[in-house]
């Protein structure tokens, strides 16, 4: 076991006494050289998760560790010299992640400065080398990032994570922001690189299609909740929870022909707010399923096959 939390939580105070439960109780394992896909609707938790889980957000509960090194709640500028050595980031939007101020050698090689371990020539050496591996040019290091494509922006990105030669990175909606085209592209780039290196990915993304394709395991987030996980095909082909089966059924086809013909079930309601939550589960005001007591009595996780658990009250009683 690469990662672990238990019951981690990341609260927010919002004034007047107000607290937004962005992150609510996750207990999650990520194996050595897996994919983990979390998966969820935008204000699920799933990027502030990824965030408070290698230290840009403060915990407010909970635990969590690395390679059985426990994680602290709040990291110091040592702890976070300590521990990006091995965990690294991609950021979701590749034109704001990137310093528009600094040179690609700047902003790809300053992490390998940072730990000054290298010699200025040998940074410019690996980041010419970075640069290559991730299909741009050694000479584009003294270029700035206006100069660059969305996706050759996010290939800067993973150079800038890999160069570290991490083994966890979290990425988060790495292709969000990229054209349907250059997608892939990075998606293949990542898979190659994850086995070239040994990597651990938390992979987060709201497309179940691409997260099933990439993910050893997937894990589904609902209000700062961890409601499945499993096998990425069990949860994908036999969703147990109600909110991942309508998640999966409101997912596009990428099939036209099948689109065509498949009937379009959308998620009732909106996401609603992880203000000041009570007890009880949390998808209750829009589950087609709900009984009295899921208003009142929050569910438990279950292992409903082998390793895949829901915390539904369906699998309770
Ligand atoms: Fe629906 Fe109740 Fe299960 Fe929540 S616990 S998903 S409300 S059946």
């Amino acid at each position: 076991m690469l990662i672990e939390t238990l019951n981690l939580q990341k609260h927010f105070r919002i004034g007047a006494g107000q607290i937004l439960h962005a992150v609510d109780g996750i207990t999650l394992n990520i194996n050595e050289n897996e994919i983990l896909g979390l998966v969820g609707e935008s204000g699920s938790g799933k990027s502030t998760f990824g965030k408070t889980l290698i230290g840009l957000h403060e915990r407010t509960g909970g635990q969590a560790s690395f390679n059985g090194e426990p994680l602290p709640a709040r990291f110091s500028a040592q702890d976070h010299l300590h521990f990006s050595r091995d965990m690294q980031m991609i950021f979701q939007d590749p034109y704001s992640s990137l310093n528009p101020r600094m040179t690609v050698l700047d902003i790809v090689g300053e992490g390998l400065m940072i730990q000054g371990q290298h010699k200025r020539s040998e940074v410019r050496d690996l980041v010419a080398e970075w640069l290559k591996k991730v299909g741009l040019n050694a000479d584009h290091m003294s270029r700035y990032p206006h100069e660059f494509s969305g996706g050759q922006r996010q290939r800067i990105g993973i150079a800038r994570a890999m160069i570290i030669k991490p083994r966890f990175v979290v990425c988060d909606e790495p292709i969000s922001a990229l054209d349907v085209s250059v997608q892939a592209q990075v998606i293949n780039l990542l898979e190659e690189l994850k086995n070239a290196m040994g990597l651990t990915l938390l992979f987060i993304a709201h497309d179940l299609s691409m997260v099933r394709y990439v993910s050893d395991r997937m894990a589904v987030m609902y209000l700062g909740n961890l409601v499945e996980s499993g096998p990425a095909n069990d949860v994908f082909f036999n969703p147990q929870h109600p909110y991942t089966q309508l998640l999966i059924e409101s997912n596009p086809e990428p099939d036209p022909a099948l689109e065509r013909t498949r009937a379009f079930v959308p998620i009732k309601g909106e996401i609603t707010s992880p203000v000041n939550v009570g007890p009880g589960c949390r998808f209750a005001d829009r589950c087609p399923k709900a009984m009295s007591h899921c208003r009142t009595v929050t569910p438990e996780s279950v292992e409903v096959a082998p390793e895949h658990r829901v915390a539904c009250h369906l699998f309770t009683q």
